[in-house]
């Protein structure tokens, strides 16, 4: 109650902001991760690895744009490529461009895919995937996880689909289970198997590697697809998690940072299976989109991938991520806190049993309560969150920031020993 107080004082213009936006847009959102109670705090700038709010505070940005802000706000490389494209190229041209083939071909190069295909989102491009998979099968069900986020409609929080909307047959696996996903992966008519190598969303819980190997080989046995959603985890090494952990998927999806900032989405693989989208085949299927090949995304896209997230930037910014979040282990030992994660992504967790191995989502029940106190404290310490506990490092944010935050975090468990 005090923090919350506390909180209504410090943003006074947030609030207001607030019941105008709430006058045209239900409950003031459009993205519903973005609303936390009372009101959600409105940010009115970005600088490089900082934000700054509309009730003038300024924070470092640990949200990170959920993984997509991986360059940070203001990179002078992605702004430049930004200007020139404006300047030089245009907007939309409703054309092919030839920087969609030199995407293309520096992410097949990347990520060891024959074929990709652009589109807008990580939502669409796990929907796609999954038509693609659905029709070079021939096969109607698809097998995903508890805890899984694929995107906007695919959400499979405690077991059941969070928005009925879409038509897939879904059967739903526990994550980390790997005699499980053996038994459900085996059956009849499975189409294809959609799984993140690290459920992001779901609290950066890490997949084992027997548990993927086991999803991979039950899905080659009985010829479904395997689709490794890798929207926010492929930027864990220079080639995705995926090559950390050796496995070969039939598709996967991307998303996020890979479109420079901007809006983007991507998915490819295998020749053969990718060949259902090739539209000189009079039974191909289709898969259009204004926006899919849009200029600034192909540019900032590439450029970002060439000119910034080079092999050796990728492992020592996702190094200095594993030692993070050690500190932050170090720092919660014995309290009822815990750090998941995997290189730049981290989740924090407060659960009531004092969780400290996190195998899937059903192994912890989170004390929201004590969530919203450390967000809202950590506000107050100039630190972004989001409420969920889930942090993206931003490439370029200085060491000195990240001990500053483990110093905070430490402080926060010693004054709420009680708590914790
Ligand atoms: N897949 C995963 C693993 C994600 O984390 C997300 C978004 O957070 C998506 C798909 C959906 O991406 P988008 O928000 O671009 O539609």
């Amino acid at each position: 109650e005090a923090a919350k107080a506390r909180f209504l004082e410090r943003n006074p213009i947030s609030g207001k902001l607030f019941e105008e936006a709430s006058q045209y847009l239900p409950g003031g959102n459009t993205r519903t991760l973005l609303y936390t109670a009372p009101y959600p705090i409105c940010m009115k700038k970005g600088e490089a690895y900082k934000v700054y709010d509309e009730d003038g505070h300024e924070y470092t940005d640990f949200v990170g744009e959920l993984t997509a802000g991986l360059y940070g706000h203001s990179h002078p490389v992605i702004q430049k490529c930004l200007i020139d494209t404006i300047t030089n190229v245009g907007l939309n041209l409703g054309s092919t461009i030839a920087q969609e083939a030199a995407h293309a071909k520096l992410m097949c190069s990347r990520f060891h895919l024959d074929k990709v295909r652009f589109c807008n989102s990580g939502t669409e491009a796990n929907m796609h995937a999954l038509a693609g998979a659905r029709y070079f099968t021939g096969k109607r069900k698809v097998v995903v996880f508890s805890g899984g986020y694929h995107g906007a409609v695919f959400g499979f929080w405690d077991g059941v689909q969070e928005n009925g909307v879409d038509k897939h047959e879904w059967v739903i696996g526990r994550y980390n289970d790997v005699e499980g996903a053996k038994k459900l992966i085996e059956q009849d008519d499975i189409a294809a198997v959609l799984v993140e190598g690290m459920q992001g969303a779901g609290g950066c819980i890490p997949g084992t590697r027997e548990f993927l190997h086991q999803v991979q080989e039950s899905a080659k046995k009985v010829g479904a697809c395997f689709i490794l959603d890798e929207v926010m985890t492929s930027r864990l090494s220079p080639s995705g998690l995926q090559a950390i952990l050796g496995l070969s998927p039939d598709l996967t999806t991307f998303g996020k940072w890979l479109g420079g900032g901007l809006a983007f989405g991507a998915f490819g693989g295998r020749e053969d299976i990718m060949a259902v989208y090739d539209p000189r085949s009079p039974s191909s299927l289709a898969h259009s989109g204004t926006f899919n090949n849009n200029t600034l995304a192909m540019h900032a896209g590439f450029t970002g991938l060439s000119e910034i997230w080079k092999p050796e930037v990728a492992i020592e910014f996702n190094e200095l991520g594993d030692s993070f979040r050690a500190d932050l282990q170090a720092v919660a030992r014995g309290t009822k806190m815990s750090v998941t994660g995997r290189g730049t992504l981290v989740g924090i967790h407060f659960s009531q049993e004092g969780t400290t191995e996190i195998p899937c989502r059903e192994a912890i029940v989170e004390d929201w309560d004590l969530k919203d106190l450390f967000f809202m404290e950590m506000m107050e310490d100039g630190f972004w969150l989001t409420r969920r506990g889930s942090i993206a490092l931003i490439l370029g944010t200085p060491k000195s920031e990240l001990d500053r935050f483990v110093k905070s975090v430490g402080q926060f468990l010693e004054r709420h020993q009680n708590l914790v």
